[in-house]
């Protein structure tokens, strides 16, 4: 957006002179979002694209309600996690057959984590780290934690125990790969800074060690170009209710890279993972597809919705959605620091494009009480530990002129103190 470039001269119009010659513009229709809102949490809880009512409509009253049982052949139910699957590995860089749409991320990347040091087992035995990040989300250091004190009750004769090594500012990553790690399990894009790791040479750094990757897409998949092929990534595994719009708690993804697929069971093998799980077969015999990386029965209704998301996101053309996000963060972050400079807010995340997300994080000693003030002002970010507000870019629904009211909104908050009161101090079950 060149007119947007000239950031000392931004006003406005010039925002609304952007959104008018925005090819991506037409998107905001295909999503309801309520009245005076501005989103910028499309990162953590994607809205509700239109069409997505009327399929649960149909879900419940046709498929369920007048197919019943025979839904499950006649209104292809049992193919949708593969079929969701296809879709979804054209955002990420896959090829059909290599992705299913199931379970968690945290489920997923269990059965990930566990297929990858299954496979060193084999291929490298005396391989027991596990590398992952300090900042990452939570669930992905727990999971892994999970994984490794279950292997070590396991193995605890052998002496050879499982560990987790956590790279920080300390222990940069490179330092940290030595020829005892297994698997480097990463986030593509962190969850708090929206740094962005590059995943072609990440990779490449890890085989030449002899590790596998895995790779969480939560914050990647929808917001920024992804291959995984041409990455030559091993597993990655992500969310649908991010920036894909699949609705709350929509079921996850799981990729694989061929190669891998029918090396091992992964360890949650029910049986919707067998070969023919309709033959109740007494002995485990695990499908060769990606099908052997599903467990038991799939929610339906949830898996439904995720196609109305997936379907927008695959009508946009991910080089424009990439370079209108750079150019809405370049854009919050230039009218944050002229606007709100005084007030001590600190960028958190980096601003050189290559190693960045489509998120902005900032740093305020009154980060939870500013975000709720916001939050009863109608721009819904979110908080997060510590002293985080984090402002969630996505072109499809977002434009300038957004981004533009929504600093103003954050300006008069900081300008007037409106955020030192007592109702935006108490904290919520979530943030
Ligand atoms: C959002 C997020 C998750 C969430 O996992 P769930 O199992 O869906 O709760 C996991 N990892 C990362 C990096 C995330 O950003």
């Amino acid at each position: 957006m060149s007119a947007i470039n000239t950031l000392a001269t931004v006003s406005r119009d010039a925002c609304v002179a952007a959104d008018r010659a925005d090819s991506l513009a037409a998107f905001r229709q295909r999503f309801i979002l309520p009245e005076g809102v501005i989103y910028l949490d499309g990162n953590s809880l994607g809205p509700r694209p239109v069409g997505a009512l009327e399929r649960v409509q149909e879900v419940v009253a046709n498929e369920w309600g007048e197919g019943l049982i025979r839904s499950w052949n006649t209104a292809g139910w049992f193919e949708l996690p593969g079929r969701l699957g296809d879709k979804l590995a054209r955002l990420i860089g896959g090829q059909g057959g290599e992705a299913v749409v199931t379970d968690t991320t945290s489920l997923n990347l269990f059965k990930a984590l566990a297929s990858a040091i299954r496979i060193q087992q084999v291929d490298h035995p005396d391989k027991r780290v596990i590398v992952t990040e300090r900042d990452n989300f939570p669930t992905d250091i727990y999971i892994a934690e999970g994984l490794a004190d279950f292997l070590n009750s396991v193995v605890e004769a052998t002496g050879r125990r499982y560990e987790i090594r956590l790279v920080d500012e300390q222990l940069p990553l490179e330092e940290a790969l030595d020829g005892e790690v297994a698997v480097v399990a990463l986030s593509h894009v962190n969850y708090r800074t929206g740094a962005m790791w590059d995943m072609r040479e990440v990779t490449a750094a890890a085989h030449g060690r002899g590790a596998l990757t895995v790779w969480d897409l939560a914050h990647s998949a929808g917001a920024v170009p992804v291959d995984l092929n041409g990455a030559d990534a091993d597993y990655a595994v992500g969310c649908t209710y991010k920036y894909l719009n699949g609705g709350p708690g929509s079921p996850a993804f799981i990729w694989v890279n061929a190669r891998h697929q029918d090396r091992f069971w992964q360890p949650l093998a029910g049986w919707w993972s067998h070969a023919r799980p309709f033959e109740m077969a007494e002995r485990y015999a695990p499908a060769s597809t990606i099908n052997r990386f599903l467990c038991g029965t799939q929610p339906v209704t949830a898996l439904a919705l995720v196609e109305t998301g997936l379907d927008i996101m695959l009508d946009a053309d991910p080089a424009a959605v990439r370079a209108k996000s750079l150019a809405l963060t370049d854009l919050f972050v230039a009218l944050v620091e002229q606007r709100c400079g005084v007030h001590g807010l600190e960028l958190i995340t980096p601003r050189e494009h290559a190693v960045r997300g489509s998120h902005v994080s900032f740093r305020h000693p009154e980060g939870y009480a500013v975000m709720s003030a916001l939050i009863a002002r109608g721009v819904i970010g979110d908080y997060r530990e510590p002293e985080v507000l984090r402002f969630g870019v996505t072109p499809l629904f977002l434009g300038y002129a957004d981004v533009w009211d929504a600093v103003e909104i954050l300006r008069d908050i900081l300008d007037s103190g409106a955020w030192d009161a007592p109702e935006f101090k108490a904290r919520n079950a979530v943030t």
